[in-house]
Parts: C-alpha cells; structure tokens; sequence
C-alpha cells in the first residue's frame, strides 16, 4: 500500500502505485485541457516574496512524460527553459569526480567494477595519491569534487573515505583549494552518516539505479547492495545522521524510463513529506559501454529525445533541485539538455582511479575506468564552450560554507535573492578561474563577460560590493562570497 510518509522502500516506492500512475498517464496523454491546466499550474509566478513555483506531483508529471503530442512537447520544453531560467539563470555549477577505490564485492550487472571482473585491475589510492590527484584537480581549477568508492569493507571502510575528505580539504596549493567535497559510496549505517556529517560533506549521492524491486534484484544478484530495502531507505538513513544535502539519480535503460521517473519523483516526495526538504539534485546517467559492459544488453535504452524529455519533465516537477549530467553524454547532448534543467556539469573528467596526476590533458588511461568518457574536452575548453554559448560557469561553493544546506537553497530561491548571490557569486569564482588557470583566450572571453553580467546584479549595494570584491581578486585576493 502506497504511504508516502512511511520509512519502509516499499512503501513509499509503492509499485502498486507506479503501476497505477503509468495507466493514469496513459490515460490522459492526449488529454489537451488536463496537460495545459498541469502546465500552467507548474509556471513560475511573481508572488510578494519573489519567484515562486509549485511544481508537480508524480502523477501530474508522468502525464507530461507519456505525451506524445508534438505541440504539447514543445510547450514542455518552452516551459522547462522558463523554469530554468527562473531559478538558474545562466549559470552552470562545475565539478569533477575523484575515483578512490574500484575495489567491490558487489556485483552490478552494468558496472566493470563488479567483483566477478578480473579483468579490470583493482586500484586503491593511498593519502600520498589522494594528495597528487587533488592537486591536479586543484590545477585544472576545480573547487568542488564528488568522490567515488566500490563498496568494500575491507579495502574501503569508512575509516578510508573519512581520512581521505580529510586529506583532500587540507590540500591548499598555490591558489588552489577543494571548498565542497560529495561523497557517492555505498548505502550505510546512521552512524557513518553521522561522521561523512562531521567530516564536512557537501551532498550525499546514491543513486537507486533502477525502482523497479525484481529487476532490482536481479541486476545487483548478490553482495550487499542486494537489499534493494536497504539501498532504498539509505537518503532516511542520511537525513536521520545529519546530512541535509541528499543526491537521488537512476540509471536510465535499467528498466522502463516512464517507471523510473515516477519512482524517481516518489522518493523525492517522500523526502520532503518526512523530512521536510527534497533531494539537493537528481542525477541522469544512462548506461555506457565499458570492460565487461555492453550497453546493448540492456533493451530498455533510451535515445536523446526521450532523455531530453525526461530531464524537462523533472525541471517542471522540481524545480528547486539541481540537475548533474556527467561526461557519460557528449558535447551534442550537454548543450541540449542544459536548456531544459540541467544546473550541473562535470568538466575535464577522469572516471579512473588515479586518472588525473601526472597525465597531460591529451592522455587518458583507461585501465580502470568505470565507464567511457564521451564529452573528453579539458576543463578549459568546457568553459570556453559554456560562455561562448553565454552560460555563466560557476565554481560557487558559497552556500555549504555558509551553512546554507537542506532546505535553505529554496529560501533564497523564494525571496527572490538568486540574483543578488549566486549570480555574483558565479562572477566571482568564474574571475578566480580565469585568474589562475584559465588559456588567455578563455580569460579575454570571461573576463568580457563577467564585466557585462555583473552590472545585472539588482541590488545597488550588492552591485557595488560584487565589484569591489571582484577588483580585489583581480588584484591578488581570493576567496569572497555572498
Ligand atoms: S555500481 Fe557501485 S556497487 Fe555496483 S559494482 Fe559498481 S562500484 Fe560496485
Ligand atoms: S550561492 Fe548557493 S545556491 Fe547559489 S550557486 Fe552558490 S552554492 Fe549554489
């Protein structure tokens, strides 16, 4: 039975109540007034406390996902783009992951890092690694990671991935500094969250992989992630030791894509009936081709359209969470997508352990990776990309470091300060970029348009600070924030 606000998975991801959700969607996907109403419904309005929006509920949004209507989908991506628009502006947040460990006793069906690979050599960095990869990271001009581990308890522990947030936050190199540390490993106890809590974490990240119980099971058919109660249950788990910054994602072509989105949407519902405060971002990987992968195996993928749409499908149903895109997706489909929600986007991207220290740009080891990397551009060039396209890239880390978790994201959303601080918080990280790692040409473009966009910042006062701030950096100083 489905009840939103009960702590068992199979409850709140109550498949009776998917199943119910695809037959109501299928019913009503040609239903014009229904889908206009849900639109118009989900559009951001002007209230006396700035841009507000209500979003929609996995019912209301599953009807906009099963729409085929082509006129219907343009207005669903019209309107995804306005959401977008609303509450992120231009700027994409930028980040990197940080493999530590391909050790698991896992077996996923879909990941080269399954414990039945003994082809894939198994690699584990030690501090003095951890240290050389941080500070080709903090090189490249990157300020926030999301680090990854196998599930392993004896070759990753807690102890492990505890000692190694330490070492990367300690890591000051020359103007360099990793400000917002996520963390994606395995489901745990409460008391682990509570010490990735105390370490410091921005978001905790777990995707679900697939909502889908039997399928679940069989494409994870042994080790502990078996436990799709476990696995599911874990975000309660995070939020009860303390972390307010959640990560949902599934795996798209798993299984059905119409099932996952409304899985998806349930698990954030749920968060925010019982804890008060949604998922921090959804992330959207679709399965790639790796060692001991084939993607064709798996008959439920997706092609670009109907990804494009699930992503727009989200914005409209949440608009406040963050969405992340990896460089599992090339430079075609990142473009895409950015216009329809996604805030997020990782640059520059080795998905190896120990893939970035001691190579060079153009090298790329391949021996551990988890899968193929399509977007294969320096974080440079991404950069250069984004603005080219007039995206504002941004390292902006300010909320974490001000204590501004869970729910408060929305708060500034909803009074209406977006453009008062993160919009010259992205200026301000950006001119940090350019400053110490940027080409000259990506400076000369940065730089231009950063003089443009910080004019745009409403507040005379904020204006006027964002530029004085934004003269100090250029003189030397780093480090200010709204
Ligand atoms: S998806 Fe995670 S848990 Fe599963 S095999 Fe890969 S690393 Fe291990
Ligand atoms: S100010 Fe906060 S919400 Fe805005 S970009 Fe920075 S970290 Fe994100």
């Amino acid at each position: 039975m489905y009840d939103i606000k009960s702590l068992k998975a199979e409850e709140f991801i109550s498949d009776e109540e998917i199943k119910a959700t695809l037959a109501y969607a299928d019913e009503h996907k040609h239903d014009r007034e229904l889908i206009e109403a849900l639109l118009e419904k989900a559009r951001p309005k002007k209230t006396g406390r700035g841009v507000e929006c209500s979003g929609l509920s996995h019912r209301e949004a599953s009807v906009l996902l099963a729409c085929d209507l082509p006129e219907m989908t343009e207005k669903i991506y019209a309107l995804a783009n306005e959401i977008k628009e609303a509450f992120y502006g231009d700027r994409i947040v930028m980040f990197a992951p940080l493999y530590l460990s391909n050790y698991c006793v896992n077996k996923c069906v879909y990941c080269p890092y399954h414990v039945q690979n003994k082809e894939i050599p198994r690699k584990k960095l030690t501090q003095e690694e951890v240290r050389d990869e941080v500070i080709a990271l903090q090189d490249m001009g990157h300020k926030r990671l999301a680090i990854e581990a196998g599930e392993d308890p004896v070759n990753n522990p807690i102890e492990y991935i505890l000692e190694c947030i330490n070492t990367i936050y300690s890591i000051k190199h020359k103007n360099g500094a990793i400000r917002r540390v996520n963390v994606n490993i395995a489901a745990t106890t409460v008391e682990n969250y509570k010490k990735l809590h105390d370490a410091g974490i921005g978001t905790y990240i777990l995707f679900q992989e697939t909502y889908h119980k039997e399928s679940y099971e069989k494409l994870h058919p042994a080790g502990p992630k078996h436990n799709y109660a476990y696995h599911t249950e874990a975000m309660d788990r995070a939020m009860e030791g303390g972390i307010d910054d959640v990560g949902l994602g599934v795996l798209f072509g798993l299984d059905l894509f119409r099932y996952e989105f409304a899985g998806l949407l349930m698990h954030a519902e749920h968060l925010e009936a019982v804890h008060g405060v949604g998922p921090h971002t959804i992330s959207v990987p679709r399965v790639k081709k790796a060692s001991d992968i084939d993607p064709n195996v798996f008959d439920n993928s997706i092609d670009d359209d109907t990804f494009a749409k699930i992503i727009a499908c989200i914005r409209i149903a949440v608009p406040y969470t963050g969405m992340i895109i990896s460089t599992r997706e090339n430079e075609t489909c990142r473009e895409k997508v950015m216009k329809l929600g996604i805030s997020q986007i990782s640059g520059g991207s080795r998905t190896s352990v120990g893939g970035y220290a001691g190579y060079t740009p153009e090298e790329r080891p391949h021996d551990t990776e988890q899968f193929d990397v399509s977007d294969q551009r320096s974080l440079d060039e991404v950069v250069k990309w984004l603005m080219d396209m007039d995206y504002i890239p941004s390292f902006c880390t300010a909320c974490y470091r001000e204590g501004r978790t869970g729910d408060r994201f929305m708060a500034l959303c909803k009074v209406g300060q977006i453009q008062n601080c993160c919009h010259p918080n992205a200026l301000l990280t950006l001119q940090e970029y350019l400053q110490d790692y940027a080409s000259p040409e990506t400076k000369k473009v940065g730089e231009a348009l950063i003089d443009r966009e910080i004019q745009k910042v409403p507040d005379p006062k904020r204006r006027e600070k964002a530029l004085d701030y934004l003269n100090r950096i250029r003189n030397g100083e780093r480090d200010f924030r709204f």
